[in-house]
């Protein structure tokens, strides 16, 4: 029997579909020793950190990582950071290959006038702070204006635009980090508008996440029935199934009554942002449409326009992207999910993503190389193993059991690490 070992660097679902990817190629002359490096004190990426807390449901798919993560041979090495413990040549060094599963985390910019402005963040900073995220728990959202608006047509600009027009309390049975629903309790913003540069037949949102929209129980949703219209005209008569899926969810959004709720969501169509306005802070956005160029006053613009990933030393980047030829980068160094193709589909599409590349590394693996591995790398740092997380996931699990939540996050690192007792 051949062992290979394989470190994958990311605890998020690509890194983990990876992993599951090698066990499911295990047979009884094949096998794989997995360690998971992870920088943050806890696994599960985008699930943890990306996922809007009021759709619980798609974090469920934590007890599949559990799964994959409990499996013998499989070694998790949180609170491990690629570049500053261990670096890529000494991972190459010592495996047989290195997947690197980092996703995109820095929000993409526009790159217009005033954007720079106080009150203009990016999804890529406001999303990772609600969610609890250590590296942003100081990070400052100001709520103090009554109108926000979010430039962008993609689930995760729906989700910003959620969030900030939800009744907070809706948010009090979900793990939303508790320094953010502090702030979202004293909001000021009631009026949100989410902004699409094209018309609706292209926007990027998913029939799902637009059906859930009219369940807001304390918001009114507004599309505006010609914007629709317009765009089922110009989609002709035989759109494709997700573009007629998505039409068929926003005409039922534009034929909804204002129900005369306090906090109102509404979505526009080809406004294309030209500049973000203001003396010392956000105070208006203009936009370029087909009836000319309009300015809408607003204290808080959050643009979502995509992600691209952060650079890690020795490893190529282009356009956002590790540079790649379908998932391999050089020698036995491999790439999979948002790093790989960039900012899309979702959590499930990892999944065949990480399961191609894997049978691409399993072909090219030689003679195993044992080497040691990263426990030779670590001179002392400690760091939190599957057995450490569970005790923190435990931990986490009976502090929100005890106020009706799904779980209580911790944030701070040095408390994440002592929880977890290392
Ligand atoms: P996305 O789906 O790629 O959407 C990006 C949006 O930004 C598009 O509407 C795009 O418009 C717009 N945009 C890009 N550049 C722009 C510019 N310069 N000015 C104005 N608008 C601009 O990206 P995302 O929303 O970040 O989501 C990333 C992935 O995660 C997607 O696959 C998404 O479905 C997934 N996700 C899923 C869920 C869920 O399932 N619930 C939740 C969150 C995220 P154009 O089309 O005109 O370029």
């Amino acid at each position: 029997m051949s062992t290979y070992k394989v470190v994958i660097v990311g605890a998020g679902p690509a890194g983990y579909f990876a992993a599951q990817a090698l066990q499911n190629l295990e047979t009884p002359e094949l096998g794989f020793s997995i360690d998971m490096i992870e920088r943050l004190p806890t696994p599960w990426g985008l699930v943890r950190s990306g996922v809007a807390p009021d759709h619980p449901k798609i974090k469920s798919v934590s007890k599949v990582f559990e799964k994959i993560a409990t499996t013998e041979k499989f070694r998790l090495f949180a609170n491990v950071e690629l570049g500053s413990d261990v670096t890529i040549t000494q991972l190459q060094e010592k495996y047989d290959a290195v997947v690197i599963a980092t996703g995109s985390t820095i929000g993409k910019t526009l790159g217009i006038l005033g954007e720079d402005l106080p009150g203009s963040l990016s999804a890529g900073d406001f999303v990772p702070w609600y969610n609890g995220h250590p590296d942003f728990a100081n990070f400052s959202v100001p709520l103090d204006c009554e109108t926000a608006i979010v430039i962008g047509a993609g689930n995760v600009a729906m989700d910003v635009g959620r969030m900030l027009a939800l009744e907070p309390s809706e948010l009090d049975p979900t793990d939303t980090a508790d320094h953010a629903l502090g702030v979202f309790k004293e909001s000021k913003i009631r009026k949100v508008y989410v902004s699409a540069r094209r018309g609706a037949e292209h926007a990027a949102f998913t029939s799902p996440e637009l059906r859930d929209l009219p369940k807001l129980e304390h918001t009114n949703v507004i599309m505006n029935k010609s914007d629709i219209a317009g765009a089922i005209t110009r989609a002709g008569s035989a759109p494709e199934k997700d573009v007629k899926s998505n039409l068929d969810a926003m005409l039922l959004i534009s034929d909804l009554e204002n129900k005369g709720h306090a906090r109102t969501i509404e979505f526009l169509f080809q406004h294309t942002p030209v500049s973000i306005n203001g003396v010392n802070r956000v105070e208006s956005v203009t936009y370029s449409t087909p009836d000319g160029e309009i300015t809408i006053p607003c204290g808080l613009v959050i643009t979502a326009i995509g992600y691209q990933a952060a650079g890690i030393d020795g490893i190529p980047y282009e356009k956002g992207k590790v540079l790649n030829n379908e998932g391999h980068v050089k020698d036995n160094l491999y790439v999979v999910g948002w790093a790989k193709r960039g900012p899309s589909g979702v959590i499930g599409t990892n999944k065949s993503d990480a399961a191609t590349v894997v049978e691409k590394l399993v072909s090219k693996l030689v003679t195993p190389k044992n080497a040691g591995d990263v426990t030779d790398l670590l001179a002392g740092k400690k760091h939190i193993d599957q057995s450490a997380w569970e005790k923190l996931n435990a931990h986490e699990l009976a502090e929100g059991e005890k106020v009706g939540k799904p779980r209580r996050k911790v944030v701070e690192r040095v408390q994440a690490c002592e929880i977890a007792g290392i």
